[in-house]
């Protein structure tokens, strides 16, 4: 549909009839509006952006496409809440600022979300139209409507207002998604609040991990700026845990609630051969290298040693995987394969990422999983050795179980490889935090409230929920903050 015709269609629609007259027959006409991306060509060479955002024209019958449910399933399927039906008529309308003072009542960072929500898996698996069509991705486009009206925002003038001070101090150890909510909602209610960072850069995973050309830096940064504007204050390069201990800051440094929202920044590995190999990686350190070095902009902004790959493999079938195998794309590979021990239908990749990745040239390897790494004489990757494997039955997680088959050994000739098969928690909080509760798998204990077995210290995001999601860590730093903030005040009465 060209640029035209949707003008011409969108005016035919709001002539005929007042929006809410529409028929459920008129909306479900509506062609689904397809987002624009850079050409997958052109975009093999460069980081920007590969969504590009929807006009006005688009989203506006995009949002006609909403049927406005009664019952707004949509809205059952997002872990915050958000008044979805009412911010996607809001659109409809053409009015912009209401729809994005919906989302903001439930999301702080509505720009983020917009992009990397997996609303496929949420709001719009359990949207009408989408159930109508028997397809997902037919489904209103709740997550693009998101991000166009909050890229609107772009100045994002409006600083949220902060109550008078309290003169009670907060401590919010970590500056992902979950720890800027938190540092927000604890600010907002005239707490003193200071973020510490282990990284030279704030910002957590969506700027150390998730690449620039799915999320650009500058739309974290003025998350941050906002938290700055709000008089939150902000310590880098403080690895809480070694710089200083939680205990320390709250007995000697004045702090009276804490909240941990470190992530899950421990890579694992396949304890296989030649995993201390020159040139394997684990994902974290390559995408930390890519995105928060800037290795893209070698020779030019950034020093950052990375190897100049030839032939690249990575290993596993998440978002993390696609982000590292379409970043190296961009770092000038020449090859690169995509290694995955079962089938594309079960990969827990974004359906659009993995779209994306083979639109940029990533070639998919299923049912195979190397068995060991062959390195040279210098002890630098020259390969790997693979087992094929087939689908067993269903295992705990509901996938179908790979099975290797024996004697199917077979190489591939590489220089680098990349890990990426998942996050754990890191263990330096477990190891100098004494009283707070651990699971099995390292992630710290808490109450619906957020709260630990530690007086005064909550903690939410991937440190409790293990490697998870944006919006989930999002939601229980706000859980944690309003608790925080019961507790302040129960406290600063008491004094
Ligand atoms: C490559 C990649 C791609 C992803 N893609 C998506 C996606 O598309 N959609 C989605 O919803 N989710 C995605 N995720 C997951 C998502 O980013 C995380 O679930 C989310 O960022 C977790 O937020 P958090 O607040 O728990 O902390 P994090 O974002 O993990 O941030 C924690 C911060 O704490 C700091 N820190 C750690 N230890 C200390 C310490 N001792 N002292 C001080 N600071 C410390 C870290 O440096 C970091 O900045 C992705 C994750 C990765 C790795
Ligand atoms: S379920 Fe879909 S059609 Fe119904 S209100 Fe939500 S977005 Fe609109």
């Amino acid at each position: 549909m060209t640029d035209k015709e949707r003008q011409q269609l969108l005016q035919k629609l709001l002539e005929k009839q007042s929006r809410d007259k529409l028929t459920p027959s008129d909306r479900f006409e509506i062609p689904p509006q397809d987002m624009p991306e850079q050409d997958a060509a052109e975009r093999r060479a460069n980081v920007n952006e590969v969504a590009l955002g929807y006009t006005p024209t688009q989203a506006r019958l995009e949002a006609l496409r909403c049927l406005g449910c009664k019952k707004a399933p949509c809205i059952k399927g997002c872990p915050v809440q958000i008044r979805i039906r009412d911010f996607v008529c809001a659109i409809a309308d053409g009015d912009y600022t209401q729809a994005l003072a919906i989302i903001k009542e439930n999301s702080l960072l509505p720009a983020v979300c917009g992009r990397v929500c997996p609303q496929e898996v949420q709001c719009q698996q359990t949207c009408t139209v989408g159930i109508k069509f028997k397809d997902p991705t037919k489904a209103v486009s709740i997550g693009r409507l998101e991000r166009f009206v909050a890229d609107l925002d772009k100045d994002n003038a409006s600083i949220p207002a902060v109550a008078a001070e309290t003169g009670m101090k907060v401590a919010v150890i970590g500056s992902g998604p979950g720890g800027i909510v938190a540092a927000a909602d604890t600010r907002r209610a005239g707490h003193d609040v200071t973020i510490f960072e282990a990284f030279h850069k704030t910002g957590g995973v969506m700027v150390y991990g998730i690449p620039e050309f799915r999320l650009p830096k500058a739309i974290v940064q003025r998350e941050i700026d906002t938290l700055e504007k709000m008089g939150v204050k902000i310590v880098c390069n403080f690895i809480v845990g070694r710089t200083r201990a939680i205990e320390q800051l709250m007995k000697e440094d004045g702090f009276d609630a804490v909240y941990i929202g470190v992530g899950a920044g421990l890579p694992r590995f396949m304890s296989i051969e030649g995993e201390s190999l020159i040139g394997v990686f684990s994902a974290n350190e390559y995408l930390t290298r890519a995105n928060l070095m800037r290795a893209y902009d070698f020779g030019k902004s950034a020093d950052t040693p990375i190897v100049q790959s030839k032939k690249v493999a990575v290993i596993g079938g998440g978002n993390v995987a696609m982000d590292s195998a379409r970043t190296a794309v961009r770092l000038g590979a020449e090859k690169v394969y995509l290694v995955y021990r079962r089938t594309e239908k079960e990969m827990p990749a974004r359906v659009e990422e993995v779209h994306h990745a083979k639109e940029e040239g990533v070639e998919f390897h299923i049912l195979q999983s190397p068995k060991r790494i062959i390195g040279d004489d210098n002890s630098r990757v020259t390969g790997i050795e693979c087992l094929k494997y087939r689908l067993g039955e269903p295992d705990d997680s509901g996938r179908r179980r790979p099975i290797p088959i024996e004697g199917s050994e077979f190489r591939i000739g590489l220089d680098t490889v990349i890990i990426a098969i998942g996050n754990a928690a890191n263990p330096l909080i477990r190891q100098t935090t004494p009283g707070l509760e651990f699971n099995k798998w390292g992630n710290i204990v808490v109450d619906e409230n957020c709260k630990t077995l530690l007086e005064g210290v909550y903690a939410g995001g991937d440190i409790v929920l293990g490697a998870a999601t944006v919006i989930l860590a999002m939601g229980q730093g706000r859980i944690a903050a309003a608790a925080m903030n019961e507790y302040l005040a129960k406290k600063k009465k008491s004094i």
